[in-house]
Formats: structure tokens, sequence, C-alpha cells
């Protein structure tokens, strides 16, 4: 197996799959409790865990531990994790962190969701890039994308304001290879995540009215998780509570 070299491996490999394990299995538990307590089947949240910073190795451990779903920031690392991988079936690549366009056309040969779509610019870029490698056969299905939304107006965390949404809704579902599958979100650090998360459902909503489609709702990290389900999440992007703790930390 191919190791991508973080210098970060610290736990010979058998310890490190009963880590992930361990980690893995109180989280879905968290997972199921959260959605208990707000009456919501836990079929319908799905784990996304966040492998950014951590070795290909890890990803193959939980894939064998049956995740088939992945969650990457960096395009040139999420690539060589990518080619890494080659023999597992069946994973689907999401990339959550902020994108710029000159990286689009290498994002669209390996991600299945983009969660990070901020403007109109960006999904230009997107859905050339992804309509250029369905013409290189390097894809045969079409990109879905979130739309990240701004909970303040922060815009170096990225995310559009929630006025805009609509708009680039539309633009989305005109476009050729794009599929407009929802919204993401990340709180900001000092906010109180109910009030951010409860914000966040009202703009989905609002959307489904327009894009019944876009389903997708994608909020809550380790440390919210319980209070992102709670408001209708459909998708938590999970880093630290799998990974442990990442050794630089970034967003
Ligand atoms: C890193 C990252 C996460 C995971 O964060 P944790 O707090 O480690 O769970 C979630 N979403 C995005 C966009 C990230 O970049």
């Amino acid at each position: 197996m191919n190791d991508i070299d973080t210098g970060y491996r610290t736990t010979p490999a058998a310890d490190r799959a009963a880590e992930l394990e361990s980690n893995l299995t109180r989280l879905l538990a968290r997972i199921d409790a959260a959605c208990a307590a707000a009456g919501r089947d836990p079929a319908t949240v799905r784990l996304l865990p966040v492998t950014k910073f951590f070795p290909a190795d890890d990803i193959a451990i939980l894939y064998r531990l049956g995740r088939r779903e992945f969650g990457e920031s960096r395009p040139q690392e999420a690539a060589a994790k990518v080619a890494a991988l080659p023999g597992l079936l069946g994973i689907g690549w999401h990339m959550i962190g902020r994108l710029q366009r000159n990286k689009a056309r290498q994002v669209a040969r390996w991600a299945h969701t983009v969660h990070s779509v901020d403007s109109i610019r960006l999904a230009d870029a997107l859905d050339a890039a992804t309509v250029a490698a369905q013409d290189a056969g390097e894809r045969d299905t079409p990109l879905r994308v979130l739309i990240q939304v701004s909970l303040d107006d922060d815009p170096s965390r990225g995310g559009i304001a929630f006025g805009a949404v609509s708009e680039l809704a539309d633009h989305l579902a005109r476009s050729q290879a794009l599929v407009p599958a929802g919204l993401m979100a990340i709180p900001p650090l000092d906010a109180d995540p109910a009030a951010a998360f409860a914000g966040l459902a009202a703009a989905h909503d609002r959307l489904r009215t327009e894009h019944p489609g876009a389903v997708e709702l994608s909020a809550g990290m380790s440390d919210d998780l319980e209070t992102a389900i709670v408001h209708g999440s459909t998708c938590v992007r999970v880093g630290t509570a799998v990974m442990g703790t990442r050794p630089i930390t970034s967003r």
C-alpha cells in the first residue's frame, strides 16, 4: 500500500486499525444518539470522514471498515491519495475545502461531490472542467455540487451570502455537467452553532422549494455534529473524532 508521507504515522498499522475502528464505533454511536434525540432516522445522516493530512493507508483501513465516502480539502493531496488507492472500488471522494478555479480541471477528474462552490465564476470553471473530464473519458457522471453559505460575513472562510443562494442555484441548474445537490456551511468559530445551523436550515428549506433535488445539507463537524443533526444535517464532515488530532490545524 502506498503511503502519503505526512510524517505523522506514529503507531504501527495494527494499532492504527484498532484506533480507527474504535473511533468510528464511538462516532457512529454519537450519530445514532443524536438522531434518536432529534427523532430522525440515522440512515438520513451520512458520515463523511475527513481524511485531510492523514495517509492513504488510513483511508484503506476505513474502507475495510465499510466506509465508502471520504472528504479531502486540498486538491493536490487528494489527487495523490486517489492515485495511491486504485484498487478500492466504489469510493466517492468529496472536495470540502476552498477551491481555486485553476484547480477545477484537476478536481473534476476525481471528485464525486464538491461542497465548496461559492461563486458563479467557480461554478462555470467546474462545469467546463467536468465536461472536459467527461470528454477525456476521465469520468462518466455529472458533478454534484453544494453551495457553500457564509454564516457570518467573513470572506476568508468562504461561502456566499444567504441572499445569493437562489441565483447561484439557478445558474447551477442551467449548467451542462453540474447538479445542484444542496448547501454546505462552516459555522464561525465564535458563533452559537444552534443559531447558525437554524439559519442555514431555513435557507435550505427555501432552496428546496425552488430546487427539490437539492436535498443535501452538509453541516456539522467533530464538535457540533449533534447540533447540526437537530437542524437537519444530512452529511456530517468529521475529521478529528475519527482520525485523531491533525498535525496542523487548518481547514
Ligand atoms: C477539516 C474540516 C472538517 C472536519 O473538522 P473536524 O473539526 O476535525 O471534525 C469539516 N469540514 C471542513 C470544510 C473541513 O475543512
